[in-house]
Order: structure tokens, then C-alpha cells, then sequence
């Protein structure tokens, strides 16, 4: 028998909750599962409903894991060895999940999903404990054990575990629809999209960029936050917005003090357009209660006048400092503060209004023909595919 940590237990995360559509649940984990760790071509995979194996073959172990600890839905996973139902090999292989030439302390913890196997757990942990204690001088400490050695009993397979890597938590991603995202260059927008992502929303993201007043290389930086992010998903799709023509227009026609009031309500009216054309059921940002003049309650529902489409701030209520250690988690945060010029921070005004007012805004707007600015905007955004890995973006005129 082959007593090797070749196999990955997956442990699913808050979907045991949701009663009626756990089988739905679990088969998006499963597809996200697949598609996450495509490049290892030799993996085999199976489900269960409450448990999901990989059989690892060869493939490197380390690197698989690195890749599961980012698939949403995962509460946790172990390394495993896998051997048949039966007592013996079961025995052998708990032996064999640790170093018997050390001395160290050990509990055992069997758990049976096939009530018909021959033996009760307690029974299992006892004949376990017994030739371990036979055959080392490792001794029992139930309470704080150096070492637990997990065993779980199923009908064709039994899995003996010694570790436990935590999982990303939250719902597989793509059970909750889809969501476009505001993305900028900063810390916030891209912790968003993780949260978003993590209850099970798809996203897609959408950039704007203002030319010749924001550069290639602060695109680029966008482009890089959303390949650090795309790890939790799979992919993204990024919409390059060009938005020079309409932020111009705003400032010829506009108070400054309502310049940043007007462009996020122009933002909104493009993200309701680009959802609407890819099927998605909300716009999210990185926008948080009084951290800037426009995130204030009178000037979010300024904004948001502008649609009925559900506008969702995962971070409204974080501190700045909880967001950048969440930053730092995901991976983004060095990248973030690399200093490149936003459209927002190139046109922004000295005296911003922090109380913009809608018929103020509706005023300012009657100026000028802005819908056909802002469906040309729609029409005219760019969308450039994101792997994980590093590689030539796939321009594309897919849509
Ligand atoms: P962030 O750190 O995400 O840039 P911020 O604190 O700098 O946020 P603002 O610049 O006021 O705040 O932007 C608030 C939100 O508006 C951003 O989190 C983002 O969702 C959206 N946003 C701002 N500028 C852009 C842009 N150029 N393209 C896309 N979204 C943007
Ligand atoms: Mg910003």
C-alpha cells in the first residue's frame, strides 16, 4: 500500500449552512476547484457531500496548496493519506502519518461517515493509540497533543491527516451572480473586490482612465492589482473606460466644487451601462464613510440618484487601517501606494462640496448632452482578459 501524504482532504467552508442550495454550492466549488488548478494536468478529483478529494499523483503538493488557499468556499484542507476501509491498513497508515523515531505526544480522532464500518470510532482511536505506543515512545496527551492524527472513515476510503491548512473561507465564487467593480489605482477598490468575491460574486472591474492626463503606467498598475486579485477568481475582465472627453465636459460645465460629485455620478451612469450589456446585477466600490469629501451619506445619495442598480461599498464602515491590513493580506497593498496619477486625483478641486445636492448636480447636467458622452463611453471601453499568471494580457473585441 502506498502510505504517502498524496491526497487533499477540502473541508467545506459556510456552504453547510445554506441548506436547500448546498448541491449547487458544491458543484461551483468544485467547477472552481478544477479551474484553479488547471495547470496541474494529472490531479484527480472527486466530490462528496460533505467533504471533495484531490489525488495528488506527483504533482508538488506545496504548490497545489498555495493555489487552494485562495479558492472561496474552503474552510479548510489537509494533506492526506488515503489507504482502503479497512482496519489494518488503517492502522498501518497512522504509523506511517508520523515520524516514530521521535518522541513526541499524540492524540487520535476517528470519525466514521459509514456507520457500517465494523469498528466505532473509539474503538478506532484505541487500536490506533496502542500500536503507536507499542512501536515508538510516543505517548498520549489528549488535552494538548504535539501531534493530532485525524482519521476519517468513509465507505470505499479512509483518510489519515496530521495537519490543517486554513482555506479562504466565504462562498465559491459565482453562486451570488456577478458584479461589476469600480477599480482604481488605490488601497481600497481592490479589497473590495476580494470581499465582494468572497460571498460568492463574480466580478468584473471597470477602470477609468483619462488620457493624456493619466498615463500607460498608472493603467498598467490597475491592470496589476487586478492580476493579484484575479487568483480568487480565475480570471477578470477589465473595462477601460476612456473618459477624458466627459471629465472635460464636466469642468466646462460645472462648479469645481461639484466636479468629483458630478464624475461619480458620470462613473455610475457608465457602470449601470456596462452591467446592464454584461449581465451583471450590481456595482460595488471602494468607497468608505467620511474618508474623502465624496464618501459622505449626503454625497453617496447624490450618487447613487443616478441609478436603481444596487450600489454596494464592502468597506464602507472599515477603518483605513483595517482596510490596509486586509490590503496587506490579499497582496495588494505594495502595489497600491506605488505613486501614479488616478483621473481623480488629477482634476481634483481645492474646495470639494462634502453636502452636493441633487438638484444642483441635475442643473449642472442640463448644460450639456451628456447621455450620448456617456454611451460612448460604454460603447468605447476596452476590455483586456487578467490571468493569475503573469502574461501578455489578451486584448480582446470579444463583446
Ligand atoms: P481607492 O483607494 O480605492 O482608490 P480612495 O480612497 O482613493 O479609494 P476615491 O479616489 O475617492 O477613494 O475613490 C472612491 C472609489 O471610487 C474607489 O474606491 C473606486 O471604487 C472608485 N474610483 C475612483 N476612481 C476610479 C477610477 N479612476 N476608476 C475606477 N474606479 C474609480
Ligand atoms: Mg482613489
Amino acid at each position: 500500500m502506498d502510505y504517502r501524504y498524496n491526497h487533499i482532504l477540502i473541508r467545506y467552508g459556510e456552504l453547510s449552512l445554506k441548506g436547500k442550495n448546498r448541491n449547487s454550492f458544491i458543484k461551483q466549488l468544485y467547477e472552481n476547484v478544477k479551474k484553479a488548478l488547471k495547470g496541474f494536468p494529472t490531479l484527480e478529483y472527486k466530490k462528496e457531500h460533505d467533504r471533495m478529494y484531490i489525488y495528488l499523483h506527483e504533482e508538488d503538493a506545496k504548490a497545489v496548496s498555495d493555489i487552494l488557499s485562495k479558492v472561496f468556499g474552503i474552510s479548510s484542507f489537509s494533506l492526506a493519506i488515503c489507504v482502503e476501509s479497512d482496519i489494518d491498513e488503517i492502522v498501518k497508515a497512522c504509523m506511517a502519518s508520523i515520524d516514530l523515531n521521535t518522541d513526541k505526544t499524540f492524540k487520535v480522532a476517528a470519525r466514521r461517515s459509514d456507520k457500517t464500518f465494523p469498528y466505532i470510532s473509539d474503538q478506532i482511536n484505541r487500536m490506533v493509540a496502542s500500536a503507536i505506543l507499542k512501536n515508538s515512545n510516543w505517548k498520549v496527551d489528549v488535552k494538548n497533543p504535539d501531534v493530532k492524527i485525524i482519521v476519517e472513515v468513509h465507505h470505499d476510503s479512509t483518510y489519515i491527516m496530521t495537519n490543517r491548512m486554513e482555506g479562504a473561507g466565504g462562498y465559491p465564487v459565482g453562486v451570488g451572480n456577478k458584479a461589476m467593480v469600480l477599480l482604481s489605482g488605490g488601497i481600497d477598490s481592490p479589497v473590495a473586490s476580494y470581499l465582494m468575491m468572497k460571498r460568492g460574486v463574480c466580478i468584473e472591474c471597470i477602470h477609468y482612465a483619462s488620457p493624456p492626463y493619466t498615463s500607460q503606467a498608472a493603467q498598467d498598475k490597475v491592470l496589476e492589482l487586478a492580476r493579484l486579485i484575479s487568483g480568487y477568481q480565475g480570471e477578470i475582465l477589465v473595462h477601460i473606460v476612456p473618459f477624458t472627453n466627459l471629465q472635460l465636459a464636466i469642468y466646462q460645465n460645472a462648479d469645481e466644487s461639484y466636479a468629483i460629485t458630478l464624475m461619480r455620478r458620470m462613473m455610475m451612469r457608465i457602470a449601470a451601462g456596462l452591467a446592464k450589456k454584461r449581465k451583471a446585477l450590481a456595482i460595488a466600490t471602494g468607497e468608505s464613510i467620511g474618508q474623502v469629501a465624496s464618501q459622505t451619506l449626503e454625497s453617496m445619495n447624490t450618487i447613487n440618484d443616478v441609478t436603481n442598480m444596487p450600489i454596494i461599498r464592502p468597506v464602507v464602515c472599515m477603518d483605513k487601517i483595517e482596510i490596509i491590513n486586509l490590503s496587506k493580506k490579499i497582496g495588494t497593498y505594495d502595489t497600491s501606494i506605488l505613486p501614479f496619477e488616478d483621473c481623480c486625483t488629477i482634476f481634483t478641486p481645492k474646495n470639494p462640496v462634502t453636502k452636493p445636492r441633487i438638484d444642483k448636480c441635475v442643473k449642472f447636467e442640463s448644460k450639456w448632452d451628456f447621455e450620448a458622452m456617456v454611451q460612448q463611453c460604454i460603447d468605447e471601453a476596452q476590455c483586456i482578459k487578467i490571468s493569475p499568471v503573469k502574461q501578455k494580457e489578451e486584448e480582446d473585441d470579444l463583446f
